[in-house]
């Protein structure tokens, strides 16, 4: 670990950072796999929890805890500067999480690891919007609640659950424009987005837009490495969910039909044993 990023714990915006299976980098499905600045990307594993959980720390995890995270961040420190003021002269109401209604856009896995954290750190509401039906179905098993689209009034639903004043705050994991426009027209005003959606095109909304709502934004992916312990304790709170999550595990010799039915969505994850 030396650059500048690094050393001050954005790992996840290293000068020099890679992704495996990218171009110009090997992928890691692999017997041995050489790890360069290992000591940023590497983490020893807890002997106190299996295999088949830690696979989902080396990257759904972090994400979907990150993205939520970085909202619960937003309003914690809201709370804490308004009760700063307060001591000197009482004067404002604090939102805390309990109060917070919060959607998360998107429940593939990662949506659901989002989801999970959100329940784990008490936010008071948690919607949960997507158009598959069997998301919608677990995450509504463990507290939140669904919303269909194509069925579903969500900006209705949301506004009503808000006395009008629009979710505190949007994750969302979809990356592309419609659901950033989503986000954006579901969020109240002051509210904050956090997007984790891997975007590559133009901001769905003006600058003016932004403005107006006072928008808080923040997007981008993970600092995996740094959010690693924060993001294990979470998961290890919620082993029994997130082991729900892989479906299926094959030999490494039967990898390509791995990638088969994962691409056929017969599969949620799969794992892959050597
Ligand atoms: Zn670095």
């Amino acid at each position: 670990m030396e650059c500048w990023f690094c050393l001050h714990g954005y790992t996840n915006r290293c000068i020099r950072g890679k992704s495996f299976g990218s171009l110009g980098f090997d992928g890691g499905q692999a017997e041995y796999v050489r790890v360069p600045f290992a000591d940023g990307t590497l983490q020893r594993a807890p002997t106190t929890v299996d295999d088949s959980l830690l696979i989902m720390m080396c990257d759904i995890f972090p994400t979907g805890y990150y993205g939520a995270n970085r909202a619960i961040q937003y309003f914690e420190s809201q709370s804490h500067e308004l009760d700063t003021i307060n001591a000197d002269t009482p004067m404002f109401q604090l939102q805390e999480l309990k109060d917070c209604v919060f959607v998360c856009l998107g429940c593939g896995p990662v949506g659901l690891c989002s989801i999970l954290t959100c329940l784990t750190k008490k936010v008071g509401k948690v919607f949960a919007v997507d158009a598959v039906d069997d998301r919608l179905a677990e995450a509504e098993r463990w507290g939140a609640i669904p919303l269909k689209l194509g069925r579903d009034d969500i900006k209705a639903k949301i506004l009503e659950a808000t006395d009008g004043r629009g979710a505190d705050a949007v994750i969302e994991l979809v990356g592309n424009a419609p659901a950033l426009k989503s986000a954006f027209e579901l969020v109240r005003p002051a509210g904050c987005i956090s997007s984790i959606g891997f975007h590559q095109g133009e901001v769905p909304f003006t600058a003016f837009e932004a403005y107006a709502k006072n928008l808080n934004i923040n997007m981008g992916r993970a600092p995996a490495r740094r959010v690693f312990n924060d993001a294990l304790d979470v998961l290890v709170a919620n082993s029994d969910k997130v082991r729900e999550f892989v479906t299926h595990k094959l030999p490494v010799s039967e990898a390509a039909k791995g990638y088969e039915i994962f691409e056929k969505q017969q599969a949620r994850k799969v794992v892959l044993v050597f």
